[in-house]
């Protein structure tokens, strides 16, 4: 099939991949020149395990092109996804302007008695799809089209396997033929398919994210409480996972969840709930738990190092989670803002977050990026774990241990084993676990 995706971006461009590997022919669109002619001159903007290989393949065959202009995705394609941005506003609301706009720009692109579905990929508040379709009705009262709600569920750092492989696939429309359309684009994935109105489709991906947050803010504060009585949230986090009706996934205490997706999703809930009377309370509760991870983090810095001020702190990672290069609304880069503002020297490195940290202006000049892990760490007072990439799991502790000043590590991800550390010489602190001195 012929397809137009509008939003070339960590959703846009994986999907557009994708949609071309199953052999539909994929045109990419995007507003960001820079962009499209990183693009056009065969350059990944973002890091995605696969993703290359997968974009460089399909150009190759002809199936995925780019180009900056919804005319052209809209004439040679009978699906139009749209995933644009969907960012929070100060309120928690979310903005639609980026949504509103592309839905006036295919209305001026749909010609008369072309008929088009037209898909919302990007995460949306409940009734956007109405919307959308009276928006573009509005700006062009002869185009013939449905709109489809088809939420998007990857995860990014296995963003090509999520797509691939989807656990499923909601498609929510109110039309027999754009139905008909939809369950052709995605016959080739060969997943669970499940249609929907459009509302619920929409509010499937809110109330998701939502209880994948929750979840996560569920171990945070089993964690505090496993810290003040002296048990082991990993042991609690796997005897509880080991409920099927429970599982062990998104059970890892840390220091919150962050990133481009859950913090506004969840923000986006409360504001959706709360403007169609019915509040959640539970959700407020659940950004509460996650603010105050970081805090419990940062006084038991404190407690080891008695005083930040001055202290030359190493940090691993920057990406809100590993394998990704995504540093949008990162915990770490937040971690580190703070630990600078306190007086803090600090070292950092990520195998693929520092050059997006540092172009969008995201860390303090004073932070200085290294080359390597093991250079990050030279002299350093302490080492934080901000991220679980596994080449940190991998480091050579001995080597590390050596190259410190001080052996104090403060594990926001749990990756060592507190008694193996400290066999190794090392102060460990984690996060729901005793300190092992
Ligand atoms: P992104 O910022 O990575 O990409 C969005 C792209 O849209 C950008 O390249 C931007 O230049 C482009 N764009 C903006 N306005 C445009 C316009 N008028 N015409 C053409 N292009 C335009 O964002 P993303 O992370 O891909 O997220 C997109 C949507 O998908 C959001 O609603 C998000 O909540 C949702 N989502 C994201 C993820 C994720 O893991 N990133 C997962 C599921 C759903």
């Amino acid at each position: 099939m012929e397809l137009c995706i509008i939003g070339s971006g960590y959703v846009g461009l994986v999907t557009g991949a994708c949609f071309a590997e199953v052999g539909h022919s994929v045109i990419c669109v995007d507003n960001d020149q820079r962009k499209v002619d990183m693009l056009q001159a065969g350059k990944i903007p973002i890091y995605e395990p696969g993703l290359e290989e997968l974009v460089m393949r399909n150009v190759a065959a002809n199936r995925l092109r780019f180009t900056n202009s919804i005319q052209e995705g809209v004439d040679g394609s009978q699906v139009i996804f749209i995933a644009v941005p969907t960012p929070p506003q100060p309120d928690g609301s979310v903005d639609m302007t980026f949504i509103e706009r592309v839905a006036r720009e295919i209305a001026s692109a749909l010609k008369p008695g072309q008929y088009r579905v037209v898909v919302d990929k990007s995460t949306v508040p409940v009734k956007t799809g109405e919307r959308v379709a009276a928006t573009i009705q509005r700006y062009n009262k002869e185009a013939s089209f449905d709109v489809v709600s088809n939420p998007e569920f990857l995860r990014e750092g296995c963003a090509v396997p999520d797509l691939m492989k989807p656990d499923r696939i909601v498609i929510g429309c109110g039309s027999e033929r754009a139905t008909d359309l939809m369950k052709r684009v995605y016959e080739p994935f060969m997943a669970p398919i499940l249609v929907t109105d459009i509302n619920s489709a929409e509010l499937i991906k809110h109330a998701a994210n939502s209880f994948l947050s929750l979840k996560i803010s569920y171990i945070n504060a089993v964690s505090a409480i496993c810290e003040a009585s002296g048990a082991d949230v990993e042991m609690v986090a796997d005897g509880i996972g080991m409920d099927r009706r429970i599982g062990r996934q998104f059970l890892n205490a840390g220091l919150g969840y962050g990133g481009s997706c859950f913090p506004k999703d969840v923000k986006a809930f409360i504001a959706i709930a709360e403007e169609i009377g019915v509040p959640f309370g539970l959700l407020k509760e659940v950004e509460r738990i996650n603010e105050s991870q970081l805090e419990r983090f940062l006084r038991k810095m404190r407690d080891g190092l008695w005083v930040l001020k001055d202290k030359k702190i190493a940090v691993w990672g920057l990406t809100f989670k590993p394998d990704t290069d995504d540093v949008r609304n990162s915990v770490p880069i937040e971690l580190i803002n703070r630990l600078v503002n306190e007086g803090a020297s600090v070292t950092a490195y990520d195998p693929k977050g520092m050059e997006k940290a540092r172009e969008w202006n995201l860390i303090p000049d004073s932070v200085k990026l290294s080359a390597t892990p093991l250079e990050a760490i030279d002299g350093a007072e302490a080492l934080v774990i901000a991220t679980e990439w596994k080449d940190f799991a991998n480091q050579n502790l001995n080597d590390v241990r050596k190259r410190m000043h001080t052996p104090l590590v403060f594990d926001g991800r749990n990756l060592f084993d507190p008694q193996t550390m400290k066999d190794l010489g090392f102060i460990y602190y984690g996060v729901g676990r005793a300190a092992a001195k």
